[in-house]
């Protein structure tokens, strides 16, 4: 059954359908996740989660033995899915092998079985995929950079989107960075996303340049910050929130308020072991208007 109700967005916790194969196979060896700990972490924040990674395509990296072993990233849909998981052909791109879109908790914990370990999804939605929903800074600090000074990074991009107009939230990459993300009325296209959030970047790396990148160039970034305007394009993707990450640790992508970034919370402190805790502890969901936040991008 579709969970469509506009006055309930984000659907409850739901009992799994999915059979699991291998419930028992090690994803984090060292931290004892498995396959099964991966589809209770999942369903424990299903709520949460649902309103990023449902209705949209999503590119998937996935590894059958767990970090441990190969992984790989995969944008397009394979054989054998469970059928709660849904293959949408990309209508810019006929004759591609189509993508892969959910729109359950059945959908997420068939993405489980199929050993996926991190959601990326697009920044845009099946009912129109030509104007994005969803901004993404990336914030990538070069080797020696503090955390403050990635800390520094994402409020200034805070500011400058907050001038735009647009509302701006921050997560954890669960990897080395921030990610400052702002939802979007979906009218501008991705031509004009990409122009807008590359010039911020640019901007950024112009007036602070002993801070920031705005160019790849991996010479350039060595103590300073790429500002990332990258995964504003069509078919690029930016790991989901809540979505934990194929590295050591088990972290995950947390949503955080902007009061509570400081030295205490680094980029991988939020794990599949304490989110339920911190989920569970939270007052107010820093991220619970991300939606209803929505503006258009001025172009
Ligand atoms: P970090 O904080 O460590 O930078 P991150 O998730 O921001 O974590 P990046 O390397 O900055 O990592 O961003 C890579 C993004 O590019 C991913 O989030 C993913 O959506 C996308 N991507 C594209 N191709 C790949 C690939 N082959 N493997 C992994 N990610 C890929
Ligand atoms: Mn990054
Ligand atoms: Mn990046």
């Amino acid at each position: 059954i579709r969970e469509t109700s506009t006055s309930d967005p984000a659907p409850r916790p739901q009992r799994r359908r999915v059979k699991l194969t291998h419930p028992d196979r090690l994803y984090w060896p060292d931290e004892g996740v498995t396959k099964e700990g991966l589809a209770d972490y999942y369903t424990e924040v299903w709520r949460r989660i649902a309103p990023h990674i449902t209705g949209r395509p999503l590119a998937l990296l996935r590894g059958p033995d767990g970090i441990a072993g190969q992984t790989f990233f995969q944008k397009h849909a394979w054989k054998g899915l469970n059928p709660a998981i849904t293959l949408v052909p990309d209508p810019a791109k006929p004759g591609e092998a189509p993508l892969v879109s959910i729109n359950d908790l059945d959908g997420l914990i068939g993405l489980v079985q199929a050993a996926v370990l991190e959601i990326h999804p697009w920044g845009a939605t099946l009912a129109d995929w030509e104007h994005p929903d969803t901004l993404v800074m990336d914030l990538d600090p070069g080797e020696g950079v503090a955390w403050e000074a990635v800390i520094t990074a994402a409020r200034e991009v805070r500011e400058r989107l907050q001038q735009a107009g647009l509302e701006p939230f921050v997560k954890t990459s669960g990897g080395k960075g921030l990610h400052v993300v702002a939802p979007l009325k979906p009218e501008a296209d991705w031509p004009a996303l990409k122009a807008f959030t590359k010039a911020m970047a640019v901007a950024m790396a112009a007036d602070s340049p002993a801070l920031y990148v705005a160019t790849i160039t991996k010479a350039k970034r060595r103590g300073r910050i790429l500002i990332d305007y990258l995964r504003n394009q069509r078919g690029m993707t930016a790991v989901a929130p809540y979505s934990p990450r194929a590295r050591p640790g088990a972290a995950v992508s947390m949503p955080l308020g902007w009061s509570e970034l400081g030295p205490d919370i680094g980029p991988r402190h939020f794990t599949i072991g304490n989110t339920p805790a911190r989920l569970a502890a939270l007052d107010d969901d820093p991220w619970a208007d991300f939606r209803a936040a929505a503006a258009p991008l001025k172009v």
